[in-house]
């Protein structure tokens, strides 16, 4: 996903691009949709330009607790400084990403990828409510049920009961 530097230099104002998810740096994600809609505004800054903006797109994440994959809606708004000037001081930290002065073209391929797998969480939830796989029996409980019942004589504590600790 190259930006034109012109391009960025007019200014942009939410300027929409889609992007097809298969020109992104591979970064394990798996879209449902090819299509990824980024809008971008720009601003010319001393040291090169401010860009925002938002990423939108489907994509799947498998739940942690039953192991089935579902859907995603992604909404990421991002904030990033391009800058030609490698030492340049950046009082706001904003995130910067450097480009040579005589670049005709600013690759924003690596930063829309890296903010969508960023934006996965630690542990993907299907939904609140997902009740998992049982553990014995492994069923989807979401799905099914099972007949499994929980065995007290099978707690691990039990074999603490055998001790005989009036040891004589
Ligand atoms: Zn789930
Ligand atoms: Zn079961």
């Amino acid at each position: 996903m190259k930006l034109i530097r012109s391009q960025i230099a007019s200014e942009l104002n939410n300027r929409l691009f889609n992007i097809s998810a298969k020109i992104l740096p591979e970064r394990g994600i798996v879209f449902l949709e090819d299509k990824i809609k980024c809008t971008i505004s720009s601003k010319i800054i001393d040291s090169g330009f401010s860009i925002w903006g938002k990423i939108r797109g489907i994509n799947k994440y498998f739940c942690i607790r039953c192991l089935e994959p579902y859907p995603n809606t992604l909404n990421i708004n991002f904030k990033v400084m391009l800058s030609h000037e490698k030492d340049s001081t950046n009082q706001e930290t904003l995130e910067t990403i450097f480009f040579h002065p005589n670049e005709e073209k600013i690759n924003l391929g690596d930063l829309i990828a890296d903010k969508i797998s960023l934006d996965e969480p630690m542990k993907p939830i299907c939904d609140i409510n997902c009740k998992g796989l049982c553990t014995q029996c492994g069923v989807n409980i979401n799905k099914s049920s099972c007949d499994c019942k929980l065995d007290e004589t099978d707690s691990p504590w039990d074999e603490l009961k055998k001790i005989d600790f009036n040891l004589k």
